[in-house]
């Protein structure tokens, strides 16, 4: 996409020396871990048990020496007993957006709301957007962070927001094209549904649009899938991450070098741990993410594994800011399938399929087991054009894909190629697995 300048924030922190930021990380995580301790009964209890008192955190590098928390505290000890504040101060509750079971909540005071649309303030401005932009809300607006995340952000510019949530395809983009929308932030396969709904409705971007730039998020998605996005809709497409345990989107964010996201380091600190052994690991190894919240009040979290995988890097950006970079989400440790022995990773999977002529970027993953062993098939749409071609080519496109998956990830799948629109559209965080062996 077109190189448009890079816009900056809050350049007082999101530009400070590495310096600067580390002696700013320490004094924050020292209060941080005081404060938990006198406050949550639970890490006190964790931290008692492997002999640690608040006094031994003097900066990050202690963080090494604190115990992890988990998402399964966040079942134990729902709803509020790990605040660290009284009730009284909690103004909002999120959630994870799981449909199943009770829900991960989170309970977030005046401060942490404020940090939150910092943050996004952050990352919408990285994507480009000012106060005279106009910003489409097609995230969520619930228990889920998506939505709130996004229009506080927007709103924190000063922006003009239209807060759609998600769904109702058609009339997101009758506002869209009558309100000039320029910047559009959901989920990437909600992204791809409306680009695709846009084209069909005859819409060209670029001349009935306004649309500059997506900031799209929520849910992994792989580098091919992004350019696709810039192609189908006319813009830059910026990833955007976080979690509802941790802050919601915002905690990091692409620029418009688009090469890692940016994490707000002086909100909270990132390590990548090996998930075997939960050591830490160096600066470009890939591992388990950890995140600890060092400026949250309501319930801080403490070296909170993620279980999401990537790498982290401090080297210099092009854009001026000083912090560090976590790169995509390759896979999270347990969305990640054992087939036959071998780890394979959806996104691994999107990677051939996206580059593959022919095929739409809707698809599903089904693994099985037959006569005692696992089985995966893979199911894609054709697109429209492959869909009338001859019977011999798309038998061709199908082995094609088999062997490229079987190079690319060392195992032999059923591929099936589906028939266009067959395969059902995520509004969205899009399901792509299903496991048969787990039910
Ligand atoms: P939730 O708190 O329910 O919104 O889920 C947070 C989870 O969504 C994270 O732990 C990630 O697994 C996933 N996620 C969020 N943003 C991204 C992103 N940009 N890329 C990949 N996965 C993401
Ligand atoms: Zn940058």
């Amino acid at each position: 996409m077109s190189k448009r300048a890079h816009l900056i924030y809050n350049p007082e922190k999101e530009c400070m020396s590495r310096d600067e930021l580390h002696a700013l990380q320490s004094s924050r995580l020292a209060e941080t871990v005081r404060r938990e301790y006198e406050c949550v009964p639970m890490y006190r209890a964790r931290m008692d048990e492997k002999g640690i008192r608040p006094e031994d955190i003097h900066g990050v590098e202690d963080l090494q020496y604190l115990p992890f928390m988990e998402k399964t505290d966040l079942r134990d000890y729902y709803p509020f007993e790990l605040l660290a504040c009284p009730r009284s101060e909690i103004v909002r509750i999120q959630g994870s957006s799981g449909t199943t079971g009770k829900p991960i909540v989170s309970g977030y005071t005046r401060n942490d709301v404020d940090v939150w649309s910092e943050m996004m303030a952050r990352t919408l401005t990285a994507a480009g957007c000012t106060k005279d932009d106009t910003v489409q809300v097609a995230y969520g607006l619930g228990l889920f962070t998506g939505g709130f995340g996004a229009y506080q952000g927007a709103d924190r510019i000063g922006a003009m927001v239209v807060p759609m949530s998600s769904g109702n395809t058609q009339r997101q983009i009758m506002m869209m094209k009558d309100l000039g929308v320029t910047l559009l932030c959901c989920t990437p396969s909600y992204a791809t549904f409306l680009g695709e709904t846009i084209r069909e409705m005859g819409l060209v971007p670029g001349k009935d649009l306004k649309l500059k730039a997506g900031c799209f998020g929520a849910e992994p998605w792989t580098e091919e899938m992004r350019v696709h996005l810039e192609e189908l809709l006319g813009i830059d497409a910026c990833d955007i991450y976080g979690l509802t345990e941790i802050a919601g989107p915002g905690v990091a964010f692409n620029c418009l070098e688009k090469n890692g996201m940016h994490i707000n380091e002086d909100h909270v600190i990132a390590e990548i741990i090996d998930p075997a052994t939960g050591k830490q690991l160096p600066y470009g190894e890939k591992g388990e993410l950890v995140f600890t919240t060092i400026t949250k009040t309501g319930m801080p979290m403490i070296r909170y594994r993620t279980h999401d995988i990537c790498s982290l890097t401090d080297e210099r950006c092009a854009c001026g800011r000083t912090t560090a970079r976590m790169s995509r989400i390759t896979g999270r440790t347990d969305d990640m399938l054992i087939i036959r022995g071998v780890n394979v990773f959806p996104s691994q999977i999107e990677t051939v399929l996206i580059r593959t002529q022919g095929v739409a970027p809707h698809y599903m993953l089904i693994a099985d087991r037959v006569n005692h062993s696992d089985t995966l098939e893979v199911q894609v749409e054709m697109t429209e054009d492959m869909f009338s071609d001859t019977v011999a080519h798309i038998e061709n496109v199908r082995r094609y894909i088999t062997e490229q998956i079987k190079s690319v990830v060392g195992i032999s799948t059923k591929v099936t190629l589906m028939a266009p629109k067959a395969m059902p559209r995520s509004e969205g965080k899009a399901k792509r697995v299903i496991d048969n062996r787990k039910l």
